[in-house]
């Protein structure tokens, strides 16, 4: 079996911010999951999902506490104090060190963020309903930090590449739109296709102006698309039954002097 592998983001926060997204190689679990499938709720043996969550959590300091997610594509964010089992919500924030939030996707996009002092860390389930239902403004609205200290990384999402949609999805974004101004913002992420009424939607893009509008101006990622690198990622488009990669995020505590 090989080694894990764990994508590291390339963005600019202090080395006390350790943040990973899990790929495909190096689990226990067999096609259609294999092999490093995180998700206990894809039909998947829920002793492979073990083992595959011990070989993530063998990889991090042993006293690391992890905290998941039931996600629904809504817009509610849960503020971490302690670990628990696990919370139903879209984003997580937390300042409390050794804490690693996590999410869950194969197509969605996993936003992770930071303070700039490295003093607090948040994360968002970001799919196109996400962020219609405003799950971005709300995970920033619920750090302490403001938006203009928080550094922000786009995680592996399906790409404008072939994240194809039909027009009502189109429309729900328009619908949400603030000013006539917002709106023509929006309609460049969906590019017409040869096929009437579908669109392509650029998820990074819609994701990078809603971070920009929020006051955030640093922001890195979104150079990866789930369907085009499927030796690496998920794909819920593109295989239908399969698994899930863990994105997660935690402060590291300072060294006792
Ligand atoms: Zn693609």
């Amino acid at each position: 079996m090989s080694e894990i592998e764990i994508i590291i983001p390339d963005w600019d926060v202090p080395a006390e911010i350790i943040a990973g997204v899990s790929t495909r190689a190096g689990g226990a679990s067999r096609h259609p999951y294999d092999s490093l499938n995180l998700a206990h709720h894809v039909g998947d043996s829920a002793a492979r999902v073990n083992k595959n969550l011990r070989l993530l959590s063998n990889r991090y300091p042993q006293h690391l506490r992890w905290q998941w997610l039931r996600q629904t594509h809504g817009s509610n964010v849960h503020r971490a104090d302690a670990c628990c089992g696990p919370v139903t919500a879209d984003g997580i924030c937390t300042s409390v060190p050794e804490l690693a939030c996590c999410v869950l996707t194969a197509d969605c996009m996993p936003v992770l963020f930071a303070a700039r002092d490295g003093g607090e860390i948040a994360l968002a389930h970001a799919g196109w309903r996400g962020l219609v239902a405003g799950i971005l403004e709300c995970t920033i609205a619920k750090c302490s930090t403001s938006a203009q200290e928080l550094v922000a990384w786009l995680g592996p999402a399906i790409g404008p590449c072939h994240f194809k949609v039909g027009a009502e999805v189109k429309a729900a974004f328009l619908a949400i739109a603030g000013d006539l101004e917002e709106r023509e913002a929006l309609q460049k992420y969906f590019k017409a296709t040869a096929e009437p009424g579908k669109y392509l939607c650029d998820l990074y893009g819609i994701a990078r102006f809603k971070l920009t509008q929020s006051g955030i101006a640093r922001i890195y990622g979104g150079q990866y698309c789930t369907f085009c690198e499927p030796e690496l990622f998920y794909s819920y488009r593109r295989d239908d039954v399969t698994g899930r990669m863990a994105s997660f995020i935690y402060i590291r505590k300072p060294h006792q002097k």
